[in-house]
């Protein structure tokens, strides 16, 4: 272990005749540690370090899944226009579809459905989140996952499922992208136009379009030099590397060095993959990730046929949601990372003495302790699995458990214990160039055929935010413009200024970041039930009130603010690359008493009929 980065953990207990270890950690050293760390990654560009894929550098934006098909474009008219073919776009064409509402074109610039899981195909790709709550429709589709995390083909297959059984695909433009989104307060309806020359008009248009789908490549000098192949994860190229998505040993690599930069949940996901099947695999590291046990499991059918009781999806969606952001529920049906981790904060909390209970500071040092002992849980683990020391002790992760995305994984560690894998740890400082024949990290170039970038995806930037596109909405109104001071909806949906638009994303709504679907099922149903009013009422428009959005930004006012992205956490898109929230970020908060209360709210809402705060005309 290198000297002077030690951290000093004071043993109590060991583990004699099976007793568990018992560590008493040193708090003050750990803090300590964790500011050191993050303050070794900051660095003042921030996003801007990140280089956007274009012009040159496109090709990595070639779909290598799908052969792009020329159609004749369309200028027809549609009652509902939904830009992206993700989870989003597809659950709410479902439920239009339950609502009789069936004339549905969803656009979307994949060649098939799917969103993250038509891109993602790497190696290994598979939720993070309990297929049960993760996979939407399992209810209505009949379909049961075969695994507890089930492995990306299987959602991928799911998410065609669902555009089947719905007749989503019968009007749907694929590889296709929204160029401009503009409302005709005339003709009271939505004009799109796309790249593939389209010019149709929509009386609605609702848009699912996700934070996560424009990929990027990292900030280092010399990207466009690398003479080798090279590719990002989220365009995994079978035909360099051989295998398969469903798993086949990736046989074309057994004679090539392979780097690979990152080390996110998706590397984690794909290193035990490479690590088996490279000559030589680099894994580029710049900041560990929390990787916990996983503990994924095969569905026993007869365990879920008697568990699938009607109505049991939403049981288990909302159970977790309870269970996860500090309810008090009585089982936990889920019983995952996710929950352990909220369970732990509540037992902590419930051992305070009655009088701190209702303390915020006690409270938030109970969270602190729970946390502390979650990641030395973690950091251990590594030393029990991983055989060389200094690569262990690289491979851990000084933060709390929140900062970056937390991963889960059965297989990660032992990965490093295969002979052929280096772990290039860059001490925070990241690969520092990309040369002809390789990368250069710490100041030595290691020659590799093959880079592939782990690199994620633009987060808190304006493409990202823009999804390639500009809403204008009544007497000309940019979306850009209406929210340059900030977010403004009501749930999270509606936007004044913008009649008969909806926008799926969990943002000013429940907010819940750890099952994103329970978000978009529920907003799916809302729309739907909007629409349906709309239609079944003969109304032309469907707009949230001036009065009505300003109230609901009052009341998130109230609230806790952003939960993520503490400036106090190691870099990331979380807490935009430890940089200052800009002001127009504040707004990016959920219900003030929590995702569970938002969904009670909203279900009583939409079924009440009235639709508070909208004006239909
Ligand atoms: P991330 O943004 O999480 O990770 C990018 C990685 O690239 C980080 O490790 C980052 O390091 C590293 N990096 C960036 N620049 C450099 C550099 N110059 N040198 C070395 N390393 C560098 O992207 P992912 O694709 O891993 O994940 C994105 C998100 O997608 C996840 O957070 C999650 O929300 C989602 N996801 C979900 C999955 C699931 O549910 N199954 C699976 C995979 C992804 P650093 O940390 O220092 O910035």
């Amino acid at each position: 272990m290198p000297e002077g980065i030690q951290v000093k953990v004071r043993t109590e207990g060991s583990a004699v005749n099976g007793t568990v270890e018992k560590k008493a950690i040193d708090k003050e050293a750990l803090r300590q540690k964790y500011m050191e760390e993050r303050n070794k990654r900051l660095r003042p560009d921030g996003n801007a370090q990140y280089v956007r894929i274009e012009d040159q550098l496109s090709h990595y934006l070639d779909d290598p899944y799908v052969e792009f098909k020329e159609r004749a474009p369309k200028s027809d008219h549609v009652t509902v226009a939904f830009i992206g073919g993700g989870y989003a776009g597809l659950v709410t064409g479902a439920r239009l579809a339950e609502q009789g509402v069936t004339d549905v074109r969803i656009i979307e610039k994949g060649g098939d459905f799917g969103g993250t899981w038509y891109w993602n195909r790497y190696p290994g790709a598979m939720c993070d989140t309990a297929s049960f709550i993760y996979m939407p429709l399992l209810e209505e589709t009949g379909h049961m996952p075969t695994e507890k995390y089930a492995h990306a083909p299987e959602i991928l297959e799911h998410c065609r499922r669902i555009g089947n059984q719905y007749g989503l695909y019968d009007n749907a433009l694929f590889h296709t992208q929204v160029k401009t989104l503009r409302w005709d307060g005339e003709a009271r309806v939505w004009r799109i136009t796309t790249d593939r020359g389209d010019d149709f008009t929509a009386q609605f248009v609702a848009m699912g379009t996700g934070p996560l789908h424009v990929p990027k490549l990292p900030g280092v000098p010399g990207i466009e030099d690398f003479k080798g192949h090279s590719f990002h994860t989220s365009r995994w190229d079978y035909d360099y590397t051989g295998g398969d998505e469903n798993g086949a040993p990736l046989s074309k690599l057994a004679d090539k060095r392979v780097a690979l930069i990152g080390t996110g949940a998706t590397a984690v996901q794909c290193i035990p993959h490479l690590a088996s099947a490279c000559r030589t695999f680099y894994v580029c590291q710049r900041t560990p990730s929390s990787v916990d046990v996983r503990d994924n499991v095969k569905t026993d059918p007869d365990w879920f046929r008697e568990m699938a009781t009607p109505g049991w999806q939403q049981r288990w969606m909302e159970n977790f949601t309870l269970n996860q952001t500090g309810g008090d529920a009585q089982e936990d049906l889920v019983q995952d990372g996710w929950t352990d981790l909220s369970r732990r904060i509540r037992s902590k909390i419930n051992e305070l003495p009655e009088a701190d209970r209702g303390n915020p500071l006690k409270m938030l040092e109970a969270y602190e302790d729970s946390d502390f002992e979650k990641m030395e849980e973690i950091r251990d683990r590594i030393d029990s699995v991983v055989e060389d020391g200094e690569t262990a002790y690289r491979l851990k992760a000084w933060y709390r458990q929140l900062c970056k995305r937390p991963c889960f994984h059965d297989e990660y560690l032992d990965a490093f214990n295969e002979p052929s894998t280096v772990l290039l740890d860059t001490d925070g400082k990241g690969v520092e160039r990309i040369t002809e024949k390789g990368v250069v990290v710490g100041g030595r170039e290691y020659e590799v055929d093959c880079i592939i970038y782990g690199t994620g995806f633009e987060v808190g930037t304006e493409l990202a935010h823009r999804a390639g596109f500009e809403t204008v909405g009544r007497d000309g109104i940019t979306l850009t413009d209406y929210w340059k001071d900030g977010m403004r909806t009501k749930h999270g949906i509606n936007v004044h200024g913008f009649p008969n638009a909806f926008w799926v994303q969990p943002t000013q709504g429940a907010n819940l970041i750890s099952n994103i679907p329970h978000n978009i099922v529920e907003s799916g149903m809302t729309i739907a039930m909007m629409i349906r009013h709309a239609l079944d009422g003969g109304y032309q428009t469907v707009e949230v009130t001036e009065d009505a959005e300003d109230a609901w930004l009052e009341l998130l006012k109230t609230g806790p603010g952003m939960m993520l992205g503490s400036p106090d956490c190691t870099p990331g898109y979380y807490n935009n690359e430890g940089q200052p929230i800009p002001e127009a970020a504040k707004m990016n908060v959920g219900y003030p008493a929590g995702a569970t209360a938002y969904f009670r709210y909203i279900k009583a809402w939409r079924e009440s009929g009235d639709f508070e705060g909208i004006e239909f005309a």
